[in-house]
Protein backbone atom coordinates (compact mmCIF):
# COMPACT_ATOMS: atom_id res chain seq x y z
CA UNK A 1 0.00 0.00 0.00
CA UNK A 2 1.46 3.37 -0.85
CA UNK A 3 2.33 5.84 1.93
CA UNK A 4 -0.01 9.18 1.77
CA UNK A 5 1.16 12.16 2.57
CA UNK A 6 0.63 13.30 5.83
CA UNK A 7 2.39 15.73 8.87
CA UNK A 8 2.92 15.13 12.48
CA UNK A 9 1.03 17.31 15.26
CA UNK A 10 2.27 18.38 18.57
CA UNK A 11 -0.25 15.65 20.82
CA UNK A 12 -2.53 18.36 23.18
CA UNK A 13 -4.58 16.08 24.71
CA UNK A 14 -5.41 17.36 28.43
CA UNK A 15 -8.79 16.32 28.49
CA UNK A 16 -8.57 13.10 27.40
CA UNK A 17 -8.73 11.12 30.67
CA UNK A 18 -11.65 13.24 32.12
CA UNK A 19 -15.04 11.81 32.35
CA UNK A 20 -17.00 13.89 30.52
CA UNK A 21 -19.52 16.41 32.07
CA UNK A 22 -22.51 18.69 31.96
CA UNK A 23 -22.72 21.96 31.89
CA UNK A 24 -25.93 23.61 33.69
CA UNK A 25 -28.66 24.29 31.44
CA UNK A 26 -28.27 27.28 29.20
CA UNK A 27 -30.99 30.60 29.97
CA UNK A 28 -31.72 30.32 26.17
CA UNK A 29 -30.93 28.23 23.10
CA UNK A 30 -30.96 29.68 19.42
CA UNK A 31 -31.21 26.77 17.40
CA UNK A 32 -30.29 26.83 13.55
CA UNK A 33 -32.33 25.51 10.87
CA UNK A 34 -29.50 24.60 9.02
CA UNK A 35 -27.47 22.23 11.12
CA UNK A 36 -26.01 19.94 8.61
CA UNK A 37 -24.80 19.84 4.80
CA UNK A 38 -27.94 19.93 2.61
CA UNK A 39 -31.32 21.92 2.32
CA UNK A 40 -31.87 24.01 5.80
CA UNK A 41 -35.18 23.20 7.58
CA UNK A 42 -38.12 25.65 8.08
CA UNK A 43 -39.56 25.99 11.45
CA UNK A 44 -42.35 23.73 12.21
CA UNK A 45 -43.15 25.98 15.40
CA UNK A 46 -44.11 29.78 16.42
CA UNK A 47 -43.10 32.54 18.89
CA UNK A 48 -45.19 31.92 21.67
CA UNK A 49 -44.82 27.60 21.29
CA UNK A 50 -44.02 25.91 24.27
CA UNK A 51 -41.89 23.17 23.08
CA UNK A 52 -40.15 20.24 24.90
CA UNK A 53 -36.82 18.18 24.74
CA UNK A 54 -37.21 16.32 21.81
CA UNK A 55 -39.79 17.82 19.90
CA UNK A 56 -39.54 18.62 16.43
CA UNK A 57 -38.86 22.38 15.47
CA UNK A 58 -38.18 21.93 12.25
CA UNK A 59 -37.94 19.71 8.81
CA UNK A 60 -37.27 19.66 5.34
CA UNK A 61 -38.81 17.80 2.45
CA UNK A 62 -35.68 17.91 0.99
CA UNK A 63 -33.89 14.28 0.32
CA UNK A 64 -30.61 16.04 1.46
CA UNK A 65 -31.44 17.07 4.95
CA UNK A 66 -32.02 16.08 8.15
CA UNK A 67 -34.83 17.72 11.30
CA UNK A 68 -33.99 19.76 13.88
CA UNK A 69 -35.81 18.93 17.49
CA UNK A 70 -35.84 21.21 20.52
CA UNK A 71 -32.51 20.78 23.26
CA UNK A 72 -34.29 22.53 26.11
CA UNK A 73 -38.08 22.91 27.39
CA UNK A 74 -39.14 26.32 27.14
CA UNK A 75 -41.15 28.56 25.03
CA UNK A 76 -40.15 30.16 21.45
CA UNK A 77 -39.06 33.56 21.89
CA UNK A 78 -37.95 34.36 18.48
CA UNK A 79 -37.20 32.90 15.39
CA UNK A 80 -34.65 35.00 13.26
CA UNK A 81 -31.49 34.98 11.15
CA UNK A 82 -28.40 34.31 13.29
CA UNK A 83 -25.04 34.43 11.48
CA UNK A 84 -22.83 31.12 11.56
CA UNK A 85 -19.49 30.95 12.29
CA UNK A 86 -18.82 30.74 8.57
CA UNK A 87 -20.54 33.88 8.02
CA UNK A 88 -23.93 32.83 6.66
CA UNK A 89 -27.33 33.80 7.91
CA UNK A 90 -29.62 30.73 8.97
CA UNK A 91 -32.80 30.67 10.26
CA UNK A 92 -32.78 29.76 14.17
CA UNK A 93 -35.36 29.05 16.75
CA UNK A 94 -34.55 30.86 19.75
CA UNK A 95 -35.78 29.13 23.19
CA UNK A 96 -36.15 30.58 26.19
CA UNK A 97 -35.71 27.60 29.07
CA UNK A 98 -38.13 27.13 31.48
CA UNK A 99 -36.13 24.96 33.41
CA UNK A 100 -38.37 22.29 33.92
CA UNK A 101 -36.46 19.73 31.68
CA UNK A 102 -39.53 18.29 30.49
CA UNK A 103 -39.12 15.50 27.68
CA UNK A 104 -41.73 15.48 25.38
CA UNK A 105 -44.06 12.88 25.61
CA UNK A 106 -43.99 11.41 21.94
CA UNK A 107 -40.89 10.22 21.92
CA UNK A 108 -40.52 6.55 21.44
CA UNK A 109 -38.26 4.14 20.07
CA UNK A 110 -39.05 4.11 16.28
CA UNK A 111 -40.13 1.49 13.96
CA UNK A 112 -37.21 -0.53 12.81
CA UNK A 113 -38.12 -4.10 11.05
CA UNK A 114 -36.58 -3.16 7.78
CA UNK A 115 -33.81 -1.77 5.76
CA UNK A 116 -35.82 1.11 4.88
CA UNK A 117 -37.80 1.96 8.26
CA UNK A 118 -34.20 1.57 9.60
CA UNK A 119 -32.82 4.22 7.07
CA UNK A 120 -36.31 6.74 8.01
CA UNK A 121 -35.65 6.32 11.53
CA UNK A 122 -31.98 8.05 11.01
CA UNK A 123 -33.46 10.41 9.41
CA UNK A 124 -36.24 11.46 12.01
CA UNK A 125 -33.74 10.88 14.61
CA UNK A 126 -31.43 13.79 12.92
CA UNK A 127 -28.33 11.99 12.64
CA UNK A 128 -25.66 13.01 10.71
CA UNK A 129 -21.46 12.97 10.94
CA UNK A 130 -20.79 13.78 14.39
CA UNK A 131 -16.85 14.23 13.15
CA UNK A 132 -17.76 17.52 11.87
CA UNK A 133 -18.78 17.72 7.84
CA UNK A 134 -22.65 16.95 8.81
CA UNK A 135 -23.21 14.79 6.21
CA UNK A 136 -27.22 13.46 6.93
CA UNK A 137 -26.46 9.69 7.66
CA UNK A 138 -29.50 8.63 5.94
CA UNK A 139 -28.58 9.64 2.74
CA UNK A 140 -24.58 8.17 3.20
CA UNK A 141 -26.82 4.89 4.51
CA UNK A 142 -29.30 4.85 1.80
CA UNK A 143 -26.94 3.91 -1.05
CA UNK A 144 -28.69 2.19 -3.89
CA UNK A 145 -27.72 -1.49 -3.36
CA UNK A 146 -28.41 -2.43 -6.99
CA UNK A 147 -25.50 -0.29 -7.79
CA UNK A 148 -23.03 -0.85 -5.02
CA UNK A 149 -21.96 -3.41 -3.50
CA UNK A 150 -20.95 -2.24 0.15
CA UNK A 151 -18.03 -4.28 1.80
CA UNK A 152 -17.22 -2.37 4.87
CA UNK A 153 -18.29 -0.27 7.28
CA UNK A 154 -15.73 1.90 8.39
CA UNK A 155 -15.37 3.95 11.77
CA UNK A 156 -13.59 7.24 12.21
CA UNK A 157 -11.72 7.07 15.83
CA UNK A 158 -9.21 8.90 14.51
CA UNK A 159 -9.20 12.32 16.18
CA UNK A 160 -6.10 13.59 14.74
CA UNK A 161 -6.71 17.11 15.45
CA UNK A 162 -4.73 18.29 18.89
CA UNK A 163 -7.02 19.09 21.46
CA UNK A 164 -10.18 17.27 20.72
CA UNK A 165 -11.16 14.61 22.60
CA UNK A 166 -14.59 13.89 21.89
CA UNK A 167 -14.97 10.96 20.42
CA UNK A 168 -11.90 9.49 22.26
CA UNK A 169 -14.46 10.09 25.47
CA UNK A 170 -17.11 8.49 23.26
CA UNK A 171 -15.32 5.35 22.76
CA UNK A 172 -14.57 5.18 26.58
CA UNK A 173 -17.48 5.79 27.85
CA UNK A 174 -19.73 4.54 25.37
CA UNK A 175 -17.88 1.45 23.83
CA UNK A 176 -20.91 -0.83 24.06
CA UNK A 177 -23.32 1.55 22.47
CA UNK A 178 -20.76 2.14 19.58
CA UNK A 179 -20.32 -1.50 18.83
CA UNK A 180 -24.29 -2.13 19.34
CA UNK A 181 -24.45 0.69 17.15
CA UNK A 182 -21.74 -0.60 14.15
CA UNK A 183 -23.64 -4.45 14.59
CA UNK A 184 -27.24 -2.79 14.11
CA UNK A 185 -26.13 -0.83 10.51
CA UNK A 186 -24.72 -3.67 9.76
CA UNK A 187 -27.02 -6.18 9.84
CA UNK A 188 -29.82 -3.84 8.93
CA UNK A 189 -27.54 -3.10 5.39
CA UNK A 190 -26.12 -6.73 4.98
CA UNK A 191 -22.83 -5.19 4.99
CA UNK A 192 -20.39 -7.76 5.76
CA UNK A 193 -17.49 -6.28 7.73
CA UNK A 194 -16.65 -3.09 9.75
CA UNK A 195 -12.95 -1.69 10.84
CA UNK A 196 -13.12 0.84 13.64
CA UNK A 197 -9.95 3.22 12.96
CA UNK A 198 -8.09 4.63 15.91
CA UNK A 199 -4.90 6.42 16.12
CA UNK A 200 -1.90 4.57 17.75
CA UNK A 201 -1.49 6.92 20.49
CA UNK A 202 -5.08 6.33 21.88
CA UNK A 203 -3.86 3.07 23.09
CA UNK A 204 -6.68 2.35 26.39
CA UNK A 205 -9.28 2.79 23.84
CA UNK A 206 -7.91 0.31 20.94
CA UNK A 207 -7.44 -2.08 24.01
CA UNK A 208 -10.95 -1.72 25.50
CA UNK A 209 -12.10 -1.36 22.06
CA UNK A 210 -10.50 -5.02 20.84
CA UNK A 211 -11.67 -7.09 24.11
CA UNK A 212 -15.01 -5.85 23.50
CA UNK A 213 -15.07 -7.15 19.90
CA UNK A 214 -14.35 -10.43 21.04
CA UNK A 215 -18.36 -10.58 20.88
CA UNK A 216 -18.50 -9.41 17.27
CA UNK A 217 -16.21 -11.48 14.86
CA UNK A 218 -16.90 -9.20 11.92
CA UNK A 219 -15.74 -6.05 13.59
CA UNK A 220 -11.93 -5.26 14.13
CA UNK A 221 -10.51 -2.65 15.19
CA UNK A 222 -7.59 -1.19 13.37
CA UNK A 223 -4.32 0.95 14.65
CA UNK A 224 -3.67 4.12 12.43
CA UNK A 225 -0.54 5.61 12.01
CA UNK A 226 -0.83 9.18 14.29
CA UNK A 227 -0.55 11.29 11.27
CA UNK A 228 -2.37 14.11 10.22
CA UNK A 229 -5.08 14.21 8.10
CA UNK A 230 -5.78 10.66 9.19
CA UNK A 231 -9.01 11.34 10.00
CA UNK A 232 -10.34 12.46 6.45
CA UNK A 233 -12.79 10.67 4.50
CA UNK A 234 -10.53 9.18 1.80
CA UNK A 235 -7.11 8.85 3.86
CA UNK A 236 -9.27 6.69 5.88
CA UNK A 237 -10.43 4.46 3.33
CA UNK A 238 -6.96 4.24 1.63
CA UNK A 239 -5.48 3.61 5.39
CA UNK A 240 -7.97 0.85 6.42
CA UNK A 241 -8.23 -0.65 3.26
CA UNK A 242 -6.11 0.07 0.89
CA UNK A 243 -8.64 1.56 -1.73
CA UNK A 244 -8.28 4.59 -3.31
CA UNK A 245 -11.64 6.79 -4.03
CA UNK A 246 -11.15 8.74 -7.04
CA UNK A 247 -11.77 12.51 -8.13
CA UNK A 248 -15.54 12.59 -7.99
CA UNK A 249 -15.74 8.71 -6.90
CA UNK A 250 -17.66 8.64 -3.40
CA UNK A 251 -16.04 5.88 -0.36
CA UNK A 252 -19.38 3.45 -2.10
CA UNK A 253 -17.45 3.82 -5.41
CA UNK A 254 -14.91 1.23 -3.44
CA UNK A 255 -16.83 -0.97 -1.66
CA UNK A 256 -16.61 1.32 1.49
CA UNK A 257 -19.48 3.70 4.04
CA UNK A 258 -17.91 5.95 6.33
CA UNK A 259 -19.05 7.29 9.71
CA UNK A 260 -17.66 8.71 12.96
CA UNK A 261 -17.60 6.40 16.05
CA UNK A 262 -19.80 8.91 17.73
CA UNK A 263 -22.94 8.86 14.86
CA UNK A 264 -22.51 4.78 15.38
CA UNK A 265 -22.98 5.39 19.28
CA UNK A 266 -25.48 7.69 18.87
CA UNK A 267 -27.60 6.15 16.01
CA UNK A 268 -27.57 3.20 18.97
CA UNK A 269 -29.17 4.75 21.42
CA UNK A 270 -31.71 6.65 19.44
CA UNK A 271 -33.30 3.39 17.94
CA UNK A 272 -33.22 2.40 21.86
CA UNK A 273 -34.82 4.97 23.37
CA UNK A 274 -36.41 7.18 20.33
CA UNK A 275 -34.67 10.51 21.95
CA UNK A 276 -33.11 12.58 18.83
CA UNK A 277 -29.72 14.38 19.03
CA UNK A 278 -30.20 16.79 20.82
CA UNK A 279 -27.12 17.15 22.84
CA UNK A 280 -22.92 16.40 22.04
CA UNK A 281 -19.64 15.85 23.58
CA UNK A 282 -17.77 18.79 23.28
CA UNK A 283 -14.05 19.16 24.40
CA UNK A 284 -13.40 22.60 26.31
CA UNK A 285 -9.61 23.56 26.07
CA UNK A 286 -6.96 25.77 25.05
CA UNK A 287 -4.33 27.68 26.72
CA UNK A 288 -6.44 29.58 29.30
CA UNK A 289 -8.13 26.92 30.16
CA UNK A 290 -7.52 25.75 33.88
CA UNK A 291 -9.51 21.93 33.63
CA UNK A 292 -9.66 20.89 30.11
CA UNK A 293 -12.54 17.94 30.12
CA UNK A 294 -15.16 17.20 27.67
CA UNK A 295 -18.62 18.22 28.51
CA UNK A 296 -22.85 17.58 27.05
CA UNK A 297 -23.99 20.73 25.73
CA UNK A 298 -27.90 20.90 24.59
CA UNK A 299 -27.70 21.80 21.11
CA UNK A 300 -27.80 25.57 20.54
CA UNK A 301 -26.00 26.81 23.55
CA UNK A 302 -24.80 30.36 23.22
CA UNK A 303 -20.91 30.45 22.64
CA UNK A 304 -20.72 33.01 25.53
CA UNK A 305 -22.34 30.25 28.00
CA UNK A 306 -19.59 27.94 27.22
CA UNK A 307 -17.01 30.96 28.03
CA UNK A 308 -18.75 32.17 30.64
CA UNK A 309 -18.28 28.34 32.34
CA UNK A 310 -15.05 27.05 31.19
CA UNK A 311 -12.64 27.99 34.26
CA UNK A 312 -10.26 30.11 32.45
CA UNK A 313 -7.11 31.87 33.90
CA UNK A 314 -7.73 35.12 31.83
CA UNK A 315 -10.33 36.55 28.63
CA UNK A 316 -9.61 34.61 25.23
CA UNK A 317 -8.13 36.93 22.57
CA UNK A 318 -8.58 33.96 19.99
CA UNK A 319 -11.84 31.43 20.30
CA UNK A 320 -11.87 28.50 17.90
CA UNK A 321 -15.08 26.24 17.15
CA UNK A 322 -13.16 22.75 15.69
CA UNK A 323 -9.49 21.97 16.11
CA UNK A 324 -6.51 24.28 15.65
CA UNK A 325 -6.52 22.79 11.63
CA UNK A 326 -9.42 22.89 10.26
CA UNK A 327 -11.55 24.86 12.71
CA UNK A 328 -12.95 28.47 12.72
CA UNK A 329 -12.29 31.32 14.53
CA UNK A 330 -15.44 32.38 16.32
CA UNK A 331 -15.97 36.44 15.93
CA UNK A 332 -19.38 36.43 17.68
CA UNK A 333 -20.24 35.44 21.45
CA UNK A 334 -23.94 35.10 20.67
CA UNK A 335 -22.77 32.33 18.17
CA UNK A 336 -24.86 29.29 18.49
CA UNK A 337 -23.20 26.22 19.12
CA UNK A 338 -24.64 23.12 16.23
CA UNK A 339 -24.33 19.42 16.04
CA UNK A 340 -21.30 19.35 13.99
CA UNK A 341 -19.22 21.58 16.48
CA UNK A 342 -16.71 19.14 18.42
CA UNK A 343 -14.61 21.72 20.58
CA UNK A 344 -14.51 25.40 22.16
CA UNK A 345 -10.57 26.12 22.22
CA UNK A 346 -9.85 28.93 24.35
CA UNK A 347 -6.49 31.02 23.51
CA UNK A 348 -5.09 34.17 24.78
CA UNK A 349 -1.91 35.75 24.05
CA UNK A 350 -2.32 34.73 20.33
CA UNK A 351 0.95 36.16 18.23
CA UNK A 352 0.02 36.76 14.52
CA UNK A 353 2.78 35.45 12.00
CA UNK A 354 3.07 37.66 9.27
CA UNK A 355 3.73 35.34 5.52
CA UNK A 356 6.90 35.70 3.83
CA UNK A 357 8.04 35.12 0.63
CA UNK A 358 7.47 31.58 -0.66
CA UNK A 359 11.20 30.16 -0.60
CA UNK A 360 10.58 27.39 -2.94
CA UNK A 361 11.02 24.51 -0.14
CA UNK A 362 8.55 22.35 -1.03
CA UNK A 363 7.20 21.23 2.37
CA UNK A 364 3.88 22.33 1.73
CA UNK A 365 4.14 19.19 -1.49
CA UNK A 366 5.37 16.81 0.70
CA UNK A 367 2.69 17.32 3.21
CA UNK A 368 -0.69 17.25 1.05
CA UNK A 369 -2.06 14.19 1.28
CA UNK A 370 -4.45 15.31 -1.86
CA UNK A 371 -1.11 15.43 -3.79
CA UNK A 372 -1.84 18.87 -4.67
CA UNK A 373 0.97 22.04 -5.13
CA UNK A 374 -0.57 24.63 -3.05
CA UNK A 375 1.94 27.21 -3.50
CA UNK A 376 1.21 27.21 -7.57
CA UNK A 377 -2.65 26.84 -6.31
CA UNK A 378 -1.70 30.18 -4.47
CA UNK A 379 -0.54 31.47 -7.29
CA UNK A 380 -3.31 30.51 -9.64
CA UNK A 381 -5.51 32.09 -7.29
CA UNK A 382 -3.58 35.29 -6.90
CA UNK A 383 -4.17 35.66 -10.32
CA UNK A 384 -7.85 34.35 -10.04
CA UNK A 385 -7.19 32.18 -13.16
CA UNK A 386 -9.76 29.64 -13.54
CA UNK A 387 -7.99 27.72 -15.76
CA UNK A 388 -5.08 26.77 -14.22
CA UNK A 389 -7.24 26.42 -10.79
CA UNK A 390 -9.24 23.46 -12.31
CA UNK A 391 -6.21 22.12 -13.90
CA UNK A 392 -4.17 22.30 -10.55
CA UNK A 393 -7.27 20.55 -8.93
CA UNK A 394 -8.44 22.99 -6.15
CA UNK A 395 -11.15 21.51 -5.72
CA UNK A 396 -9.69 18.39 -4.59
CA UNK A 397 -8.32 20.40 -1.45
CA UNK A 398 -9.76 18.96 2.07
CA UNK A 399 -8.87 22.18 3.55
CA UNK A 400 -6.98 20.07 6.09
CA UNK A 401 -4.33 23.06 6.40
CA UNK A 402 -1.20 20.54 6.60
CA UNK A 403 0.07 22.77 3.64
CA UNK A 404 -0.07 25.75 5.97
CA UNK A 405 1.23 24.06 9.08
CA UNK A 406 4.53 23.43 8.06
CA UNK A 407 4.80 26.63 5.55
CA UNK A 408 8.87 28.23 6.53
CA UNK A 409 7.04 31.54 5.41
CA UNK A 410 3.78 31.04 6.89
CA UNK A 411 1.65 31.64 3.91
CA UNK A 412 -1.85 31.08 4.34
CA UNK A 413 -2.03 28.45 1.48
CA UNK A 414 -5.14 26.62 3.06
CA UNK A 415 -7.34 29.54 3.54
CA UNK A 416 -6.26 30.88 -0.06
CA UNK A 417 -7.87 27.25 -1.41
CA UNK A 418 -11.10 27.65 0.70
CA UNK A 419 -11.63 31.32 -1.15
CA UNK A 420 -10.43 29.57 -4.23
CA UNK A 421 -13.03 27.43 -4.69
CA UNK A 422 -15.43 29.57 -3.99
CA UNK A 423 -14.24 31.68 -6.37
CA UNK A 424 -13.91 29.10 -8.71
CA UNK A 425 -17.35 27.63 -7.70
CA UNK A 426 -18.70 31.26 -8.52
CA UNK A 427 -16.44 31.84 -11.51
CA UNK A 428 -17.92 28.67 -13.27
CA UNK A 429 -21.81 28.90 -12.14
CA UNK A 430 -24.12 28.76 -15.17
CA UNK A 431 -25.35 32.59 -15.67
CA UNK A 432 -28.86 33.49 -14.93
S1 LIG B 1 -5.23 22.25 2.77
FE1 LIG B 1 -5.55 21.38 0.74
S2 LIG B 1 -3.67 21.83 -0.40
FE2 LIG B 1 -3.23 22.11 1.81
S3 LIG B 1 -2.42 20.13 2.47
FE3 LIG B 1 -4.62 20.08 2.89
S4 LIG B 1 -5.52 19.15 1.04
FE4 LIG B 1 -3.43 19.79 0.51
S1 LIG C 1 6.06 25.39 2.23
FE1 LIG C 1 5.82 27.61 2.04
S2 LIG C 1 7.86 28.33 1.55
FE2 LIG C 1 7.87 26.13 1.16
S3 LIG C 1 7.28 25.90 -1.03
FE3 LIG C 1 5.40 25.80 0.15
S4 LIG C 1 4.65 27.92 0.16
FE4 LIG C 1 6.79 28.02 -0.38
Amino acid sequence: MSKLHSVRLPHFSASAEQSTRKIPAPEVVAISMAQHIGAPCEPCVAVGDKVKIGQKIGDSEAFMSAPVHASISGVVKEIKDVMNVFGRLCKTVVIENDNKNEMYEELEPPKCDTREDFIKAVREGEAIGLGGAGFPTHVKLGYDKSKVNIEYLLLNGAECEPYITSDYRELMENSDNVLAGIDLIMKKLEIPNAIIGIEEDKLAAIDKLTKLCVRYPNIKVQKLPSAYPQGAEKVLVHSLTGRVVQEGKLPSDVGCVVMNVSTAGFIYGYIKTGVPLIRRRITIDGNIVNNPANFFIPVGTLLHSIVGFADVRKQPDRIVLGGPMMGSCAFDPDTPLGKTNNAVLLFAETVEQKPTNCIRCGRCVRACAANLMPTELEQAFDARDVNELQRLKVNLCMNCGACSFVCPAKRNLAEKNQLAKDFLRAATAPKK
